[in-house]
């Protein structure tokens, strides 16, 4: 706890943000989670490097958080030191022709708006998706036939050591919902895109008709992570877990949406063990019934995760 108090200082003095004990549930779109020992805003590079050495110096693990949105965080809270960006990795940077350039830490519908406000088309897809560009590029996030890689041309990523490379898109390995950045944890800082360009009126259009699309078919009404699971080849997710009767199966406040299966949604006190044990329950039952093996797209962190 003292290392944690003298890494704080250290952070303070650097401009960081800090809060220790801070409630993870405040931080996820699943409104779950206990405390993180201390949760720090970064501004910047320099300020992001500081953080990454100071923690390796005294061996305190971190994790990076986007927005929260793909994230189910354990009751016991995280060890250690957990990173948001914030500051300049939030703003869309620049838009030279069509290429759109975007600190990591951009939610991913400030950057659609930037695309429709410069007639750059590309970017629909992600509109809805409630994360961050970089949160986008780790999992490849996707909707309606899009991508993040159709778009994505490179990024500047920092490693546990403070260095920064550039990653071209071949080198980010994506597949579907997921990336390199899975294997070698390095932090996304800034992402370029390329876009076409295109006309504002079909590109809005475009937009409006996804966002309600996800009105109409997602329990937007209550907290979640999105799709629990991924895409079983041959299969969708949703259809297999409500023929297996489980549309509106709930342990606890942790439920199977009974507007659609393929989420679990947080009825209001849900804790991360409901929904760990909803989640092994639906995956049991799904594969008695249909043989079909549901892997969970969720990232689950923290003190004594796991899905089993
Ligand atoms: C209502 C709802 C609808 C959704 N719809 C979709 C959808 O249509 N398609 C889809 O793909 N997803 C969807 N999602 C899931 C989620 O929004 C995406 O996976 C999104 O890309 C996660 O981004 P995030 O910034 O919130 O990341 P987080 O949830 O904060 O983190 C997810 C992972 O990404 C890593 N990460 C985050 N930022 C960085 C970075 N800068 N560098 C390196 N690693 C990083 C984290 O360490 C973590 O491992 C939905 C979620 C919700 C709640």
């Amino acid at each position: 706890m003292n290392q944690l108090r003298d890494l704080m200082q250290q952070l303070l003095a650097c401009g960081c943000a800090c809060s220790a004990e801070e409630p993870m549930s405040r931080h996820t779109s699943f409104r779950i989670g206990g405390p993180a020992d201390l949760f720090v805003t970064v501004h910047d590079e320099a300020q992001l490097c500081n953080c990454l050495r100071l923690c390796r110096e005294r061996e305190i693990p971190y994790f990076l958080l986007g927005n929260g949105s793909n994230l189910l965080v354990s009751d016991d809270g995280v060890a250690g030191v957990v990173i948001q960006l914030g500051g300049s990795f939030c703003e869309v940077r620049c838009v030279e022709g069509n290429t759109l350039i975007c600190g990591a830490g951009a939610k991913l519908t400030a950057v659609c708006l930037a695309a429709l406000h410069n007639d750059l088309s590309g970017m629909e897809f992600a509109y809805g998706i409630p994360g961050t560009v970089g949160g986008a590029v780790y999992m490849n996030a996707g909707a309606y036939g899009g991508e993040i890689k159709q778009v994505f041309s490179g990024c500047r990523c920092m490693d546990a050591c403070g260095n920064v490379v550039t990653l071209s898109a071949q080198e980010l390995q994506f597949g579907y919902r997921s990336s390199i950045l899975q294997q070698t944890h390095g932090i996304v800082t800034e992402v370029t895109l390329t876009l076409s360009v295109g006309d504002a009126a079909q590109i809005k259009a475009q937009m409006d008709d996804l966002v309600q699309r996800r009105r109409d078919k997602q329990p937007l009404e209550f907290p979640s992570a999105g799709s629990t699971f991924k895409r079983p080849e041959g299969h969708f997710a949703g259809a297999l877990i409500e023929q297996a009767g489980l549309k509106g199966y709930a342990v606890a406040d942790a439920q199977v949406s009974e507007k659609h299966a393929g989420f679990v949604i947080n009825r209001g006190n849900a804790t991360c063990a409901d929904v760990v044990q909803l989640v092994s329950e639906v995956q049991q039952k799904v594969l008695a019934q249909s043989g079909v093996i549901l892997q969970p797209e969720i990232c689950l962190i923290g003190r004594n995760a796991s899905w089993n």
